[in-house]
């Protein structure tokens, strides 16, 4: 049984007037993350750590902000997608585990929702998905609260051949 491993990495900025969603729940926050799709940074990063892993290229070329079909796109939709793309492919994803860049608000109140949430989307179960909060000690665009940004790594396993 060969695992393979990915990494993603997305930011976005905080701006009026917008959701904060991420991983899927949508945070109680005066600003959310602008973007053309729904901006969902840490969905964005694992699917690029998913993408990764399989050796299928990235987010941007699998669902491009240049096409009007994203605009405004529930990202956790597009997590899906691209797990059905891994499955294509024979790969079952075995774990998934992320770091949320963000001086506020606090997402430790959240992580459980947003764990199960993305656990579904995985195929997985909660215990198979990380998700930690770190700030940036006020240092940076992180720490002056001017967006935020995500790290995650995924595991893969193939279970079928192709
Ligand atoms: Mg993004």
């Amino acid at each position: 049984m060969s695992v393979r491993t990915g990494i993603g990495w997305d930011s976005h900025r905080l701006v009026q007037g917008r959701p904060l969603i991420i991983g899927g729940v949508q945070i109680p926050f005066d600003r959310g993350l602008d973007g053309h799709s729904d901006a969902d940074v840490l969905t964005h990063a694992i699917i690029d750590a998913l993408l990764g892993a399989a050796g299928l290229g990235d987010i941007g070329q699998h669902f491009p902000d240049t096409d009007v079909a994203y605009q405004d796109a529930d990202s956790m939709e597009l997590l899906r997608v691209a797990v059905g793309k891994l499955a294509g492919e024979g790969y079952e994803v075995v774990n998934v585990d992320a770091v949320v860049m963000m001086e506020e608000p606090k997402l430790a109140p959240h992580s459980d929702q947003i764990r199960l949430v993305l656990s579904r989307a995985l195929g997985v179960t909660v215990g198979d998905v990380g998700v930690k909060a770190s700030t940036g000690e006020g240092m940076g665009f992180v720490g002056r609260g001017e967006g935020v940004a995500v790290t995650a790594v995924a595991s893969i396993v193939k279970v079928a051949t192709t």
